[in-house]
């Protein structure tokens, strides 16, 4: 997959540190910006559109697209499949336009062995009991499956290592603002401007 001139974001974060709500702030600000939707085998929750949000398919759809290479990347997480379709990103990417792919710690991983330099930004939120309560607060999901997610939410802290920028979302325009930022500096890498500018850069002999 050709990544010529396109940025990939990658956001990641434990379920209830708030990394939908901010990219979907961030969308609704930059409209550079393009959203990978995910194929998921999750049911959807209440007031998520198919296409939008996520493709809803069957896990036997899934392992279909899975087995033709149509993902990217894929993994299992809490007891659901998730991938990334490889159309829509390469075609955004081709495009010049800069996607933000929402995907768990593995995908990140598979992303990064496959695509090469990309921007990783892991989402804390500021407090274990915080991220209880914002999944509580939330309403989406059972007691049972917010427990199961709470229970996993350490071992995903535990890569947030494996990303360049942390985001602690406390107070919610401060975070929005620091990911816009992060976007924003990451448009001014040699490599980009160098190929959004090729002109300027050839006159000054700069490649
Ligand atoms: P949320 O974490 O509360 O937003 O719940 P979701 O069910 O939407 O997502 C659960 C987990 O799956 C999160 O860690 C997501 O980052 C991850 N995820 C979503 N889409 C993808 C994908 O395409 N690939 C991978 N590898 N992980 C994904
Ligand atoms: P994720 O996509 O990481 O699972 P969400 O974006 O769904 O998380 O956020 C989880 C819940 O927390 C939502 O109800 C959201 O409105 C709320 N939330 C997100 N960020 C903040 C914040 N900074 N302060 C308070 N509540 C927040
Ligand atoms: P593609 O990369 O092939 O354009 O699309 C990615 C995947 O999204 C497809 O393989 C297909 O399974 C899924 N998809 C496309 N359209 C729909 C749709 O209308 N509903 C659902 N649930 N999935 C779709």
């Amino acid at each position: 997959m050709s990544t010529s001139a396109g940025n990939i974001f990658l956001v990641t974060a434990p379920s209830g540190a708030g990394k939908s709500s901010l990219v979907n702030a961030l969308l609704e600000r930059d409209p550079g910006l393009q959203l990978s939707v995910s194929c998921t085998t999750r049911p959807p929750r209440d007031g998520e559109v198919d296409g939008k949000d996520y493709w809803f398919v069957s896990r036997e759809r899934f392992i279909e697209m899975r087995d033709q290479s149509d993902l990217l990347e894929w993994a299992e997480v809490h007891d659901n499949f998730y991938g990334t379709p490889k159309g829509p990103l390469a075609d955004a990417l081709a495009n010049g336009r800069d996607v933000i792919l929402e995907i768990d710690w593995q995908g990140a991983r598979q992303v990064r062995r496959m695509l090469g330099p990309v921007t990783g930004i892991f989402i804390l939120p500021p407090s274990m009991e915080v991220l209880e309560q914002r999944l509580k607060a939330r309403g989406k999901d059972s007691q049972e499956i917010i427990g199961r997610r709470v229970a996993a939410a350490s071992s995903e802290i535990s890569h947030a290592s494996e990303f360049e920028y942390i985001i602690i979302n406390q107070d919610f325009s401060v975070a929005l603002n620091q990911l816009e930022h992060i976007v924003a500096a990451s448009r001014l890498r040699f490599p980009r401007q160098a190929k959004v500018n090729p002109a300027l850069f050839t006159s000054f002999g700069l490649s």
